[in-house]
């Protein structure tokens, strides 16, 4: 028998969590539902990189207009050419991530977060949705 290290509930060998008080049972195996096929984290890898790429182009091509655009309408070029300063955080993020695939090296949470704030959402939450294990 074990009990409950929070509340000192009596709980049954293979409780997960206390029934009294809710809290997950020390040393209790977690559910076998927390681990990802090969196949779902390439999927997640793949989606997260197509998504970095398309703010990346589309970023690029802000930016290729903006400047075409000097020549005829300052206001527009104006906001295309101010893509520069998305570009800059967008072209690191996307080599970093590019790289840290290539060579099996998970990245932080806190570069998912930036990823998702500041790139795309849909890449951010596909890279925090994918669980590391190395
Ligand atoms: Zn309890």
């Amino acid at each position: 028998m074990k009990y409950c290290s929070k509340c000192g509930n009596e709980l049954f060998d293979e409780a997960v969590i206390c029934p009294s008080c809710g809290c997950p049972v020390e040393g209790a195996s977690q559910p076998n539902s927390s681990t990802q096929s090969p196949e779902t984290k390439k999927t997640l890898r793949t989606v997260a990189k197509v998504f970095m790429l398309i703010s990346l182009i589309s970023s690029a091509l802000a930016l290729i207009a903006g400047i075409v655009c000097l020549w005829f309408d300052r206001v527009l070029a104006v906001r295309g050419i101010s893509s520069v300063i998305s570009l800059a955080w967008i072209i690191p993020i996307t080599v970093y991530y590019w790289k840290s695939v290539k060579e099996n090296r998970p990245v932080s949470v806190g570069f998912k977060v930036c990823t998702l704030l500041f790139v795309n959402l849909v890449s951010g939450i596909c890279m925090l949705v994918e669980k590391d294990e190395y």
